[in-house]
């Protein structure tokens, strides 16, 4: 199987988020399953050129009635996953990937459509055999609406599968009508059975629509974003298509995140030994001018926005400060919450840590030096930051919605134990027909994604409110408290595995089910 991986960013070159994550650590993991794996993304300024070369390749992409000429780029992660970049100054030569703090950037409908489509021109000049292009969230939407449309008698592509995954529906990539011609589409495709959504166009609606198959990044939310609730105008779209929606859980890159190996960090530990873990502890007080005490310390790294909970964080905070905790908080974002959070941080100096940025470092920092770990979401689609500090034996506290449904259960102090050891756990039963799915798939074996046999590795709350916040931190304290419980807690939150394995094995499958339906149409 030959896969060429689509996206906007990706760890190492680039990162805002979770995206950045997967599209860095998946690549990696289907090459050690043998697959033929290639990933693609824009020449951003932010991206170190060091292991990075200019090719001789040059490509030609209709934009609207022009053509915009671009470079490609070349570099490898992995062992020896090739790495293309589309290098187009005009739309990438700035400081930030999407927005700035005065707002997205206003040619973005034409910077992602253009990259869209420069990706299939980059596949013909490069002179890749992919079977199938996976693409991902709006920024690379187009590239299925392209394979069935514009180039869907092109003879060199005609037969490329699409699989489209959706990090996060909130995030559509909406633009208003009068850029449909920057798509090069004609006004065939502006109506509800094509791009158009309200009178507008979403990019995302159309890689719903004609991708082969469709997933999610966790089972609960490919379920939830059929909902009214969840699916942001979209969930009528999705159900339509609900034969084809997978969700698959993210995993985490376990050599990236390991506090054994992790040189970012004040001191290495892990389960046999966790000594280091409290010097991380100590030191991170420290260095955010917090008082040097054992008070349970609860972490947050996180955009600030709604989605992340930050609104009933902010209805909670005064309450919180009032326990007998500390709260650090690396974010950046919405100005009404950096306002809030940093008077909160000005007023309980000693308890309150804030720092306003996206910084790598200091947030393995958190990760490690923190006992809890919030993420009081509205919505999650997977969220990443609760696998990395379990890994981090930092334990989570969430709200019980999508990928956090998933993946953390409700420690129980009466039943404290992991009752096999955790290396011999599997992560989920081999693939059966149809077990991926979303409403599609078998309810069988698996149960809500759920490691079999692992005791709780957190808690976790139902409610969106701040009343409900404040309880579920009260309970989580009051298992700090007690060493035992707490040993047992954190023994079962660094056994949790949710390292990438299974999961690229689930896209392996998926990626076959797109190829096989696309032969099916040809
Ligand atoms: P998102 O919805 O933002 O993608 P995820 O939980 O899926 O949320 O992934 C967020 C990723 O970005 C995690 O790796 C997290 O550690 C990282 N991250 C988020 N905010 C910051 C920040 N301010 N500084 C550094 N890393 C951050």
């Amino acid at each position: 199987m030959n896969v060429l991986i689509a996206s906007s960013e990706a760890v190492p070159f680039c990162k805002t988020g979770g995206l950045a994550d997967v599209a860095g650590a998946l690549p990696k993991e289907l090459e050690r399953l043998g697959v033929e794996v290639s990933l693609i993304l824009p020449l951003y300024r932010k991206v170190k050129r060091e292991g990075l070369k200019p090719t001789n390749l040059k490509i030609r992409v209709p934009v609207s009635d022009r053509i915009e000429e671009a470079s490609i780029w070349k570099g490898k992660t992995g062992n020896n996953v090739p790495v293309y970049l589309i290098e187009k100054d005009r739309y990438y030569d700035r400081d930030e990937l999407y927005q700035t703090p005065e707002g997205d950037y206003p040619d973005n409908a034409e910077r992602f459509i253009f990259f869209s489509r420069a990706i299939l021109e980059a596949v013909k000049s490069i002179g890749l055999k992919p079977n199938l292009i996976h693409s991902n969230d709006w920024q690379t939407a187009m590239v299925p609406v392209y394979l069935k449309t514009i180039y869907k008698d092109d003879p060199y592509l005609r037969n490329i599968a699409s699989l489209f995954t959706i990090h996060n529906l909130g995030y559509q990539g909406i633009f208003w009508y009068l850029d449909m011609h920057l798509t090069g589409l004609g006004w065939e495709y502006f109506n509800p059975e094509g791009i158009e959504f309200h009178g507008k166009i979403n990019l995302l609606k159309g890689g719903i629509i004609f991708s082969d198959i469709i997933n999610t990044v966790s089972k609960t939310y490919s379920e939830e974003i059929q909902t009214e609730e969840y699916g942001f105008g979209l969930d009528g779209v999705l159900r339509k298509r609900k034969a084809d929606l997978y969700g698959i859980i993210n995993g985490i890159e376990y050599d990236e995140w390991n506090p054994a190996t992790d040189k970012n960090i004040p001191a290495r530990y892990s389960l046999n030994d966790m000594k280091g873990k409290a010097l991380c502890k100590r030191t991170l007080q420290r260095e955010m001018g917090l008082k040097e005490r054992d008070s349970p310390l609860i972490g947050m790294i996180t955009r600030l926005a709604s989605q992340k909970g930050l609104d009933i964080l902010s209805e909670s905070i005064e309450n919180l400060m009032q326990l007998d905790l500390q709260i650090i908080v690396l974010g950046d974002g919405e100005e009404r919450y950096q306002r809030i959070l940093t008077d909160i941080s000005r007023r309980y100096p000693e308890k309150a840590g804030i720092k306003i940025g996206f910084d790598n470092v200091l947030a393995k920092k958190i990760y490690a030096g923190s006992d809890f770990f919030l993420m009081p979401s509205r919505y999650e689609p997977c969220g990443l930051g609760q696998l990395i500090s379990l890994r981090y034996g930092t334990i989570p506290i969430v709200r019980k919605t999508g990928g956090l449904t998933d993946t953390i259960i409700e420690f129980n102090p009466k039943s404290p134990r992991i009752p096999i050891p955790p290396s011999r756990i599997p992560l989920c039963p081999p693939l059966l027909k149809g077990d991926v799915g979303g409403l599609s798939g078998g309810k069988g074996g698996f149960k809500k994604g759920r490691r079999m046999g692992i005791r709780g590795n957190g808690f976790l709350f139902e409610e969106y409110s701040a009343e409900a916040l404040l309880n579920s931190v009260k309970n989580a304290l009051s298992s700090y408290k007690d060493k035992n419980l707490w040993r047992a807690l954190v023994s079962n939150a660094m056994s949790s595995d949710f390292s990438w394995g299974a999961s690229a094995k689930k896209y392996l499958d998926i990626y076959g089910r797109a190829i096989n339906s696309a032969n099916e149409k040809s």
